[in-house]
């Protein structure tokens, strides 16, 4: 009988070679395989009906063309893309990224984390990502409606509030939902408000949404902290990104008495030793769509780095919140020589597999994407909840929801790494929580 090291290492072989050059695919499928020896052990049935060969391929993928014509009349080519990943434990559910950097590797890293993120949160959604090559900056805002209108042309066909249901990402904001809304309501005839989230408020988003991946983040960093008697106040943070997940964690941050010092963008990092004055990030970003260098036009005490390293900083709490592979172990060696206790990932898979092992070794607590940022993905499930009997929650009934959730996920992570022999290791928890509830239900469901 083939022992159980011998088979992950087998499946892992078996998604290089299926899917070649996806790098960043066989990254996180790797990290969770990694977790997994001890679970084939006590559950023998996984390995009896192929769990995780199954579950490392997607159940759909969809490719296709997206036309679209730019304001000086000539015609634009991009790349779209749909994994429909994972639909054990309800419909597909994951965000859209439009970057110029997105490839089928990208969108099958992202789905895959994200059947594991949305199972971690208990709620009743599988998993699923999508997006395309598209570079929403610099666009005009009728350049970008065209591009979403020709976008939601073709994926319209493959969605559903019992489906599929997008939501954004990295690119895709408010008013990128609020095209593809437009055009599937157009398409489809009807006002099916379940079939995307992160929609505006006046018009079926709920409240709490735009901040709950950051405010999820910051919340189970907390909670990482309380699990060591500490807490944020009064701590040093830095947050890298400017986007909607940086924005809201250094919100939350500054609520519950941290100090973020430093954020960034693609074009460098601004060091603001008094506190990242966030009303100004906000206009700079989310109104007036300008570069984080600006910042220091209107505040005295900051300091603008060029491509500079955000994780030269000192800081007791670091959160990435850009993007993958943000944070390799050179800046995570760094990070624990400037004693950092905490580090909490607001964006997907930032750390570097070498990074993490970094933290593990220096004992500092690490919060993987998976569990840390599962706010966002659990409150459009609780707009999806909202939708469907036509309600509307308040803000503060819709955080206090959020909070309980990462509570939960914090809660399951720490039990389920105790219970496998790694008390305190988030990474192990998060892996082994999230693929159970996923295996459970596949063995429930037979061969499908
Ligand atoms: P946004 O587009 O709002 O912001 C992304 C930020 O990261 C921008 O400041 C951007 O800078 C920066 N960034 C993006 N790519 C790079 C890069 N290659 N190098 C340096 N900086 C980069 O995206 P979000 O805030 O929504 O997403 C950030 C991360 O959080 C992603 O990993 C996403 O998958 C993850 N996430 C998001 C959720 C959500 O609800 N939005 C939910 C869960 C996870 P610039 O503008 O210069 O490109």
């Amino acid at each position: 009988m083939v022992n159980v090291r011998e088979r992950l290492a087998h499946v892992q072989q078996q998604v290089i070679d299926r899917n070649p050059g996806e790098s960043e695919f066989h990254q996180a499928v790797a990290e969770v395989l990694g977790c997994l020896g001890p679970v084939l052990e006590r559950y023998p049935q996984y390995s009896e009906y192929k769990i995780i060969e199954r579950i490392c391929e997607p159940e759909r993928q969809v490719i296709f063309r997206v036309p679209w014509e730019d304001d000086r009349g000539e015609i634009q080519i991009n790349r779209g893309f749909r994994v429909q990943y994972n639909s054990a434990l309800g419909p597909y559910k994951g965000g859209l990224r439009f970057h110029p950097s997105v490839y089928l590797g990208i969108v099958k890293f992202l789905g895959f984390e994200q059947v594991f993120k949305n199972a971690l949160t208990g709620m009743p959604i599988g998993g699923g990502k999508g997006g395309a090559d598209f570079d929403p900056k610099g666009k005009s805002d009728a350049e970008v409606m065209r591009f979403c209108q020709s976008f939601m042309t073709e994926l319209y066909r493959y969605l559903g509030e019992y489906i599929d249901v997008p939501a954004g990402d990295i690119g895709v904001g408010g008013r990128e939902i609020g095209f593809l809304f437009g055009q599937y309501k157009r398409l489809s005839g009807k006002y099916e408000s379940g079939v995307l989230t992160g929609k505006n408020p006046a018009w079926g988003g709920a409240l709490v949404r735009r901040e709950s991946t950051g405010y999820g983040a910051v919340f189970f960093v907390d909670e990482m902290l309380r699990a060591r008697d500490q807490s944020l106040e009064g701590k040093t943070c830095v947050v890298s990104g400017a986007g909607n997940v940086a924005i809201y964690t250094i919100e939350k941050t500054h609520q519950l008495g941290g100090k973020v010092v430093a954020c960034s963008d693609s074009g460098g990092v601004v060091y603001d030793p008094e506190g990242i004055d966030l009303e100004l990030v906000k206009r700079l970003k989310e109104v007036e769509r300008r570069r984080i260098k600006d910042y220091v036009d209107y505040r005295r005490t900051a300091v603008f780095r060029e491509e500079g390293n955000i994780w030269d900083i000192p800081c007791q709490v670091a959160i990435p919140a850009a993007t993958q592979n943000e944070l390799d172990a050179a800046d995570a060696r760094r990070l624990v020589a400037h004693g950092c206790l905490a580090v909490g990932e607001g964006a997907n898979m930032p750390t570097t597999p070498a990074g993490i092992r970094v933290f593990e070794e220096a004992g500092v607590a690490f919060g993987p994407g998976k569990a840390t940022n599962a706010g966002g993905v659990a409150t459009s499930a609780l707009e999806m909840q909202q939708n469907a009997c036509r309600d509307s929650w308040t803000f503060q009934y819709t955080e206090t929801r959020l909070r309980e959730i990462m509570t939960g996920v914090h809660q399951r992570c720490w039990d389920t790494a105790a219970e496998f022999g790694h008390p305190g290791n988030y990474v192990v928890g998060a892996n082994i929580a999230g693929f159970v509830r996923v295996a459970e239900a596949m063995l429930a469901f037979g061969l499908v």
